[in-house]
C-alpha cells in the first residue's frame, strides 16, 4: 500500500479478506485512545454494526480495501462509536416549532405551526399509537401510518366523518404538512 493515504480515500471503500470474504464499508478512521499511533478502521458491516480493525491489518487499498492474510475479524457490535452517533443525532431532534411530536421525521423541517382550518364536523384518522394522519390507500382499502409504517383500523364512527373524493368517491387522506385533503386515488388536493 502507499505510504500515505487519506481519510477521504479510504472512507466509502469495501472491505474484503484475502479469501475474498466482505467485510464491510469503511465508515470512518479512528484512534485508539490507549496507542494513539494504532489507527482503527470503522466498518460498517450491515445492520448498523460495525467493526473496528487496525490499520496495519491493511493489505491493499484500491477500488477496494484488502486486508493481510491472517487478520482475524472481530465479531460486529452495535454502532455506539463517537462518529456513529454524531451522524444519526440531527435526524432525532425534534424542532421545537412543531405542534406535535407526533409527526414524521420527514416533515421535520421546521415550518410553521399547523394551524387546522379543516371545518369541525370532518374527522381526521389518526394513528392510536403516534397520533400521525393516516393515509388512505384507495386500492388496497386500508389506512396506513407513514410513521409507524403498520396499516392502522379505523372506527366506522370516525370514517362516517371522513370527507370523500368528489371525483373518485374514495376516502380523502388529510396532509397535515398543507393542512389539505389528498385523494391518493386521483392524485390531487380536494377542498372540501
Ligand atoms: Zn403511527
Ligand atoms: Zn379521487
Amino acid at each position: 500500500m502507499p505510504s500515505t493515504i487519506s481519510r477521504s480515500q479510504l472512507i466509502g471503500l469495501k472491505v474484503y479478506t484475502m479469501d475474498a470474504k466482505y467485510v464491510g464499508v469503511i465508515k470512518d478512521v479512528g484512534f485508539d485512545l490507549n496507542n494513539p499511533s494504532n489507527i482503527m478502521l470503522i466498518i460498517e458491516t450491515g445492520a448498523g454494526k460495525i467493526v473496528e480493525l487496525p490499520m496495519k491489518a491493511i493489505s491493499a487499498v484500491g477500488d477496494i480495501v484488502l486486508l493481510s492474510k491472517d487478520v482475524e475479524i472481530p465479531e460486529a457490535k452495535e454502532t455506539v462509536s463517537e462518529t456513529m452517533v454524531s451522524a444519526t443525532k440531527p435526524v432525532q431532534v425534534s424542532p421545537t416549532t412543531q405542534v406535535t411530536v407526533s409527526q414524521p421525521a420527514k416533515q421535520a423541517t421546521p415550518t410553521a405551526p399547523v394551524t387546522t382550518t379543516t371545518p369541525v364536523q370532518w374527522a381526521i384518522p389518526r394513528c392510536p399509537k403516534c397520533g400521525s394522519a393516516l393515509i388512505y390507500y384507495p386500492q388496497y382499502r386500508r389506512w396506513y401510518c407513514p410513521k409507524c409504517r403498520e396499516y392502522v383500523n379505523v372506527s366506522p364512527e370516525i370514517l362516517a366523518r371522513v370527507p370523500r373524493c368528489p371525483t373518485c368517491g374514495n376516502y380523502l387522506s388529510y396532509i397535515e404538512q398543507y393542512g389539505k385533503w389528498y385523494c391518493y386515488q386521483c392524485q390531487k388536493y380536494v377542498n372540501v
